[in-house]
This record gives structure tokens, sequence and C-alpha cells, in this order.
């Protein structure tokens, strides 16, 4: 059987990030860029006041408190109408641009202003209150590197920069498919022996949370045929992403189906619980994905080995959750000997992050998912005592 390790890398040596697109900077949040920005602009274009105050020579305030004559005024979106000589103050506004001959600004609130003069009570220095001329971003400036996802900050700066469309990778399609006679989809009220479709929902929220776009392809029942069909209707998609009938039974058909449909499959079985019977395989260019049916082995095998794959087919580097060392607040056992994934709630605890169980781990009990703020990684026949760190994958974020 192989590692979770080993599974990973073979993932992921076939994870290549998808092409570009353009996209208009409105609609870019949670892209992720494909291009290196490089800034044709200054920002800010021109030397400007931080401050509502005057414009002034520090020179001219050296031997404070001095008396200064106030000849013009200057607000943001308007161009000084003249320079400023000896002895001179001109208003100006916050983001207005300085006149030529001023190297400095005193606040409003540091001087007693007068009908046409202000009083400086203070020296100020050279350069003070003004916003130099390109600051923030030089002309050539590499802003941006390839392989940033795009936040609030970076649209920001963007915009700044007029960069707009914004080459971005495109986003992984995913096409998803549940296997299965005994399932009823959402609108069916379950019949006798029939249990929901969840797995379709669950892994087509993880996939947008992944910042995949989900393609919902149905549920096929345990036919070789239905199945292929449904694996057809899959190809328009980047990755196809399968649950349930990888195992060992006469109705596990999946392997058998993506075999027929023309798939390579690279490996089945990781040493892991829950989710051992796990496949990935390709088809032409697609990853595909058998992943078990059990809602947690289903939800558990995404993160670990799903997830990681579409964020590096979105172009992204940091593939992987972030991991916590907590402490065990209870013992943790995980019995067998395949590494368990165990669903665990978090708190904090001081410095420390403390670890609980959510309780029963069956791999049906989706409310433990419902619970889990991460997955303790607890190696095969081990007992982690009460008091002693475990390594956690976070689900979300600590609160
Ligand atoms: P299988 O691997 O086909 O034997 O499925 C394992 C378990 O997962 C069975 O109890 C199935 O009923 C259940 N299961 C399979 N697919 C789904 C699904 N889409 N939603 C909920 N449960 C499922
Ligand atoms: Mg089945």
């Amino acid at each position: 059987m192989l590692t979770v390790e080993d599974a990973t890398a073979q993932i992921l040596a076939r994870a290549r990030p998808l092409g570009a697109e353009s996209v208009d900077l409105r609609v870019a949040l949670g892209r992720v860029l494909a291009e290196a920005v490089v800034s044709r602009r200054e920002i800010p274009p021109w030397e400007n006041s931080s401050m509502d105050g005057y414009a002034v020579r520090a020179a001219d305030t050296a031997a404070a408190p001095v008396t200064l004559a106030v000849v013009g005024r200057v607000a943001a979106g308007a161009l000084p109408d003249r320079a400023l000589g000896a002895g001179e103050a001109i208003r100006i506004f916050t983001g207005a641009p300085m006149p030529a001959g001023a190297d400095a600004v005193v606040p409003q609130e540091d001087v007693e202003a007068g009908e046409r003069e202000i009083r400086v009570a203070r020296p100020v220095e050279r350069g003070a209150h003004v916003r130099p001329r390109g600051e923030d971003v030089r002309v050539g400036d590499r802003v941006l590197d390839p392989g940033r996802p795009l936040g609030a900050a970076e649209i920001g700066l963007l915009a700044a920069l007029g960069h707009s469309p914004v080459r971005v990778h495109r986003r992984p399609r995913v096409a998803i498919l549940s296997t299965g006679n005994e399932l009823a989809d959402l609108g069916v009220e379950p019949g006798p022996g029939q249990i929901p479709n969840t797995n379709t929902y669950s892994l087509a929220a993880q996939a947008l949370e992944a910042g995949a776009d989900p393609v919902n392809v149905g549920v096929a029942p345990d036919r070789l045929e239905a199945i292929e069909e449904r694996l057809r209707w899959a190809l328009s998609a980047d990755v196809i992403v399968s649950s349930a009938g990888v195992s060992v039974g006469e109705l596990d058909l999946v392997r058998t189906a993506l075999e027929r449909s023309g798939a390579e499959l690279h490996l089945w079985k990781v040493a892991m619980r829950p989710g051992k019977p796990v496949t990935f395989g390709t088809l032409g260019h697609r990853l595909v994905f058998g992943l078990p049916g059990n809602p947690v082995s289903a939800m558990v095998t995404f993160e670990l080995f799903v997830r990681p794959a579409l964020r590096a087919l979105a172009g992204l580097e940091r593939l992987h959750r972030p991991r916590v060392r907590a402490r065990a607040l209870d013992p943790i056992p995980n019995p067998g000997h395949r590494r368990g994934y165990l669903r665990v709630t978090l708190s904090r605890d001081g410095d420390e992050v403390g670890a609980r169980l959510t309780g029963e781990q069956g791999s049906s009990i989706l409310r433990s998912m419902v619970l889990a703020d991460g997955l303790a990684i607890v190696p095969g026949d081990t007992v982690v005592a009460k008091g002693d760190h475990v390594e956690v994958m976070l689900l979300r974020e600590l609160a």
C-alpha cells in the first residue's frame, strides 16, 4: 500500500497549471495571476501633500515663529497656478500637487491662520507631509509575480496601475460523478433501501472552496455502461471526481469503467483511514479521481489528494492546508495499522492549541466533519496520550 506522501507526489507530478485567460479586474478576486506585472506608472504620479495645510519652504520656517504670506490655493484634482517664492505659503489640501518651490507642508492645525497670512510657531523639516513621486511604485517595478492569488490588496494595486484586463490561470473545471444504485438525488425523497446522495454536493462545495468550477454529471447506477456514459459527459472537464464503487465488491465498477473509457490508472489503495481505496489516473490530459463512497472518506480523500491537485492546476504555489501542533486534551487512539486522519475540534489554550476528537470516527458519520476544525494525523497502532502533541491539518481558520 502507498503512503499518503507517495500518492500525493504521484498526483502532483501530473498536475500542471492550466493555461491563462484575460479577465476584467472587477471579477478577478480569488483568481491566480499568470503574468508578471511590471508597472508603467509612478504611484503617486507627482509630489503631493499628505495633509490639509500650507505648502512652504522649510528654510523659511527655520527662524520660527515666522509669518508667511498666503499667495494661493490648490486642492486635489487641480494644479497650482503659481510657484512659491521666499516668505510665501500656498493653501494646500490632501492629495493636491505640491507647488514648484515648496518643499514641506505645515498642517493647518499647526498654524495660526489670518486673512492673508499664517503664523508658523515651529520650524518644519524639508519633506514634512510631502509624499514623493513614485514613493509607492516606480515605472519598471515588478510589483506582482505569477502564481500570486489576487486578494483585495492586489486588486487595488492593479487598479492603481490601470492593469485591466489581467492574465490569470483558467479555473479548473471539475466534473463530479456519484455512483450507486442506492442513491436518491437531492429533491427526491429516498424510497425503501435508498439513501440521499450526499457526496455530489459536499465534493462540489469542496471544489468551489478550492477555487475550481464544479459540474454535476449526476448519479450513475452500478452498471458499467451507465458509468461510462456519465464519464463521457465529463470529458469537457479538466478533472473528474467520482465517488463510491472503488472497492473490491462485484458492484465496484468505477475502476473498470475508467479503464474502458481510456483512463490510465496510476494508483489505488493508500495507507490511510478513512479512505483506503482511493484511485487516481489520467484520461488524456485530464486527472481522474475515484474516491471512496462513505461521505467522510470522500471528503477526507478530496482534502488530501484532490484539493492540492486543483490548486496546482489553478496555478497556486501553496498547495497544502496549514498544520498546527496541538496538545491532545483527551487520548486520541488510532487502532489499526493505517495512518489516521481523525476529526478533531480545536480550542485555544493559552499559547497552545488543544485538540479533542469530535466523537465517533466512523467514515459515514458526516457530523464528525461538521464539527471538525482539523484532521489529527496519527500513525497506525498509536494512542496519542492526553497531554501529548499531535499534528493537525487545519480545515478552517482557528477561532
Ligand atoms: P461503496 O464504495 O460504493 O461501497 O460505498 C460505500 C458507502 O458509501 C456505502 O454505504 C454507500 O451507500 C455510501 N455512498 C456511496 N456514495 C454515496 C453518496 N453519493 N452519498 C452518500 N453515501 C454514499
Ligand atoms: Mg456502491
